[in-house]
């Protein structure tokens, strides 16, 4: 099969406001030397060979060159190259690599002096990623762990992208693929014998490797870590109307992402910010008040508070230093749904008109600030505590956890089987939702969809 040898520029499109000091385009392919050849050595292409002999610089070594237009000999601009051969490159073919100044008409200049050699095609989205999972040098949650690390905006979940592209995921899921893999050989194996010459222990060893892999699965689906880490911890804000919500959540976002208001009730949506608290990411919601109200959309506001206050990993409830605010967190917290006073975090505002003296509450002042650092040291050390590490890799994406929710289906099926034939098929699909993560099955649509997400030159 003929492959296509790909270009792509693999750093951010300079603007006239933001050129870039440099700018990398990459190529990958069988006709990768070719290119780089035609490219760097003057007219080259015009005579159809090269002239020089060793034309392709030393592989994994950066070289001095000219780039030049390879129809008029033009030089375009003057950088780096570097040449990888297959299979030792990132995507498993023969690479190069051109570091160009970064410059608008430089990288057009040069992205339209490849598309004119007639035998390169700009990379689709993932493409090279792609090429990398085929050519076998990663897994599926690698990909998806360089994917997180190009979006990675906080230190911890760079550190979370880190640890699943050097594979923490997928020695996990490989190590239940084995468990699976031996349990398999022994329904097998117990397949062949007629009931009485059963080998003892046959029975046991099937038992305790479902098991085992059961109780497995299921400490990984319930932590959440991972899952938060990527989308954000869910700390939602929330409180009687006029107590400061808004306020507090603009402070905190330091921009006017809510409508802050005199009349009681404008905030009749959910409103997020999203956050870097301490290397956490969060997504702060803002939600209507807390009240008894007849309005039709006011209530369907406070619905959505509600939902949100009980969906959240977090809860803020705001209250009003000027008012009676004891009462008033006795009521809120007690209608609230999983409110927890270990945890969840009780802010008295508007201390600039009421001073308040409770250790057990953070009291701050949204109009002047005051308080503000300790309500974050506070929020800090809540979501530290939801994201303590166990050492196990978590969980990072929904689609891991719907193929292992199909393999706890599988094996729960499989224990109660009335034949060891059954048995024995139900953890066959059991290896092959696991194998669907990371891709030892591979199912062409599900590499479209997951490539798809990437960005272009990646
Ligand atoms: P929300 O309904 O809970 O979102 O409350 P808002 O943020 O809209 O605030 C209600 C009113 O209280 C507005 O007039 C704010 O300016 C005022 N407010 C908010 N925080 C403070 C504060 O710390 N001190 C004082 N004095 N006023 C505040």
């Amino acid at each position: 099969m003929d492959v296509d040898t790909i270009y792509a520029l693999g750093t951010p499109v300079p603007s006239r406001a933001h050129p870039g000091a440099i700018s990398v385009i990459r190529l990958s392919g069988p006709r990768a030397a070719e290119a780089l050849i035609f490219l760097t050595e003057r007219l080259a292409f015009e005579r159809g060979h090269s002239a020089r002999d060793p034309a392709l610089p030393e592989p994994r070594r950066m070289v001095v060159r000219s780039l030049y237009d390879p129809t008029s000999g033009e030089t375009i601009d003057r950088g780096l190259a570097v040449w990888f051969e297959a299979p030792n490159s990132e995507t498993g073919e023969a690479m190069a690599e051109l570091h160009l100044h970064g410059g608008r008409a430089v990288v057009a200049g040069a992205l339209d002096a490849i598309a004119r050699l007639g035998f390169c095609r700009m990379a689709e989205p993932g493409e090279f990623t792609r090429r990398a999972f085929e050519n076998g040098k990663l897994d599926l949650t690698k990909a998806e762990a360089i994917a997180d690390l190009v979006a990675a905006e906080t230190d911890q979940q760079r550190r979370q992208a880190l640890q699943q592209m050097d594979g923490a995921l997928y020695r996990l899921y490989e190590d239940w693929r084995t468990l699976g893999l031996r349990t398999l050989a022994h329904l097998e194996a117990a397949i062949d014998f007629p009931d009485e010459d059963l080998p003892a222990g046959i029975a046991d060893e099937v038992h305790d490797g479902i098991t085992r892999l059961q109780g497995e699965i299921t400490a990984h689906l319930e932590d959440r870590r991972g899952e938060r880490l990527r989308e954000g911890l869910h700390i939602a804000i929330i409180g009687p109307p006029n107590a400061g919500k808004s306020s507090l959540l603009n402070l905190l976002a330091r921009r006017d992402a809510a409508i802050v208001s005199e009349t009681a009730g404008t905030t009749r949506d959910v409103i997020e910010v999203h956050l870097d608290l301490g290397g956490w990411p969060v997504v702060l919601a803002d939600t209507a008040g807390l009240r008894d109200s007849s309005d039709a959309i006011e209530q369907e506001g406070v619905r959505r508070a509600r939902a949100r206050a009980a969906s959240a990993d977090l809860r803020l409830l705001v209250l009003d230093a000027t008012g009676d605010w004891r009462s008033e967190r006795g009521k809120l917290t007690a209608g609230t749904e999983r409110w927890d006073d270990a945890r969840d975090i009780v802010v008295v505002n508007k201390t600039d008109r009421a001073p308040v003296d409770a250790a057990d509450v953070a009291s701050v002042s949204a109009l002047s600030g005051d308080g503000l650092p300790a309500l974050l040291a506070r929020i800090e050390r809540a979501a530290e505590a939801l994201m303590q590490e166990s050492g196990a890799p978590p969980l990072t994406r929904a689609r891991h956890r719907e193929a292992l929710i199909e393999c706890q289906e599988s094996l729960a099926r499989a224990l109660t089987a009335s034949e060891i034939a059954l048995a024995a098929e139900d953890v066959r699909l059991v290896m092959r939702a696991l194998g669907r993560i990371t891709g030892t099955v591979r199912i062409d649509e599900l590499l479209d969809i997951i490539f798809r997400d990437f960005c272009i030159g990646k």
